[in-house]
């Protein structure tokens, strides 16, 4: 059975958080004063177990969900996260199964991943910089460590590597085309993401985001670029090629050109909490579903009635907002 929610927008994507833990602390995510070494993160009881998220992915996908996401926090924290893979890989209907990753620890599980089934992978890396990329992760994690991950992506035969960053005025900025042109060389897809204001910890203020124009402006001086057509309806990326052909590269306009309208992504959080919207105060319990003997035809109903009201659209109503949202979910939660 297919699900549509109040817009008739499908139930696509499924984005799944597997740990609340990080070994970065970018300050746009998980800012370092926060995330200091008493923070208490999730406990292992806490987090959904492998057979909780493997019974609730295929019930989801049940409901004409075909793409997952394994994310965090960072991912590759949580203990076995192959055998998750392996897991979800063989459930009937997940097409495509992807991760997003900071990638310090990819080198030694590159392989692993991608003999588990993983398709793709996302690596964020903001800058080529090494003074920038130190100061936007937090822990002093130097470049060479994520191309070293970057480089064994490449050796496992992930293919196309997807690279995230996050555009922030006066911290990166002045940095996008190398990244552009490291991309071209590494035959890598750029994906520059206006910094968003999720959460509620990042002190996000609008002056501090460059409107997508003003990327692909900056690039296209120096790489000349040309748009092409969006893969399908529900891509948050806005494409553009090289006019040499060299390649392409993506931005993601969620601030200054909202794309809810074909917003089909459900989240769940590492302990078991559902959001329709990345920008949700409030996620919805399913752990519990899980946890209390409930059968999958209670859960399925569960999840209907969740998405079948679903009326989020956050990002294009932020300007009529007169005043913030207070207690946003924060990404690390949700995992972006
Ligand atoms: N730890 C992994 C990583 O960084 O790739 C996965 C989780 S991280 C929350 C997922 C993505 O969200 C990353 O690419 C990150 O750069 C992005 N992100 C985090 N906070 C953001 C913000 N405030 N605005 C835009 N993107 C953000
Ligand atoms: Fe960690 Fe990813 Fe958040 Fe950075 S963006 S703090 S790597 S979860
Ligand atoms: Fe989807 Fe919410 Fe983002 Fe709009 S603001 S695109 S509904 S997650």
């Amino acid at each position: 059975m297919m699900l549509t929610d109040q817009f008739q927008r499908p139930l696509h994507d499924l984005r799944i958080s597997v740990t609340d833990r990080c070994n970065f602390r970018c300050p746009y995510c998980m800012p370092a004063e926060i995330f200091h070494e008493r923070y208490e993160f999730l406990s292992r009881h806490e987090l959904l177990s492998f057979e909780e998220i493997v019974r609730l992915t295929a019930i989801i996908v049940g409901f004409g969900a075909f793409k997952v996401r394994i994310t965090g926090g960072e991912p590759l924290l949580r203990r076995g996260i192959h055998e998750l893979i392996r897991q979800v890989s063989r459930i009937a209907g997940v097409e495509d199964l992807t991760m997003t990753t900071n990638a310090f620890l990819l080198p030694q599980h590159a392989e692993s991943l991608r003999a588990a089934g993983l398709q793709r992978i996302t690596i964020s890396l903001d800058s080529l910089d090494e003074a920038v990329f130190q100061a936007m992760n937090g822990v002093g994690a130097r470049v060479a460590q994520v191309m070293a991950g970057i480089a064994a992506a490449q050796a496992a035969g992930f293919q196309p590597i997807k690279i995230n960053c996050v555009v922030q005025r006066g911290v990166n900025d002045h940095t996008l085309v190398d990244l552009a042109r490291y991309g071209i060389e590494q035959g890598l897809i750029v994906r520059f993401i206006e910094y968003m204001d999720v959460g509620t910890m990042n002190g996000w203020r609008m002056d501090d985001v460059v409107p997508a124009q003003e990327i692909v402006s900056r690039i296209h001086e120096a790489l000349p670029l040309e748009p092409i057509t969006r893969n399908y309806t529900a891509e948050t990326a806005l494409r553009f090629r090289y006019r040499d052909g060299a390649g392409e590269i993506g931005v993601i306009a969620s601030v200054t050109q909202p794309f809810c309208g074909a917003c089909s992504r459900l989240r769940l959080s590492a302990k078991g909490e559902l959001f329709t919207c990345l920008f949700a105060n409030t996620g919805t319990d399913i752990r519990s579903l899980l946890r209390d003997g409930s059968t999958d035809e209670e859960i399925r109903g569960f999840l209907a009635d969740l998405w079948g009201g679903r009326e989020d659209r956050y990002s294009e109503i932020r300007h009529e907002l007169t005043e913030p949202l207070e207690d946003k979910v924060e990404m690390y939660h949700i995992g972006g």
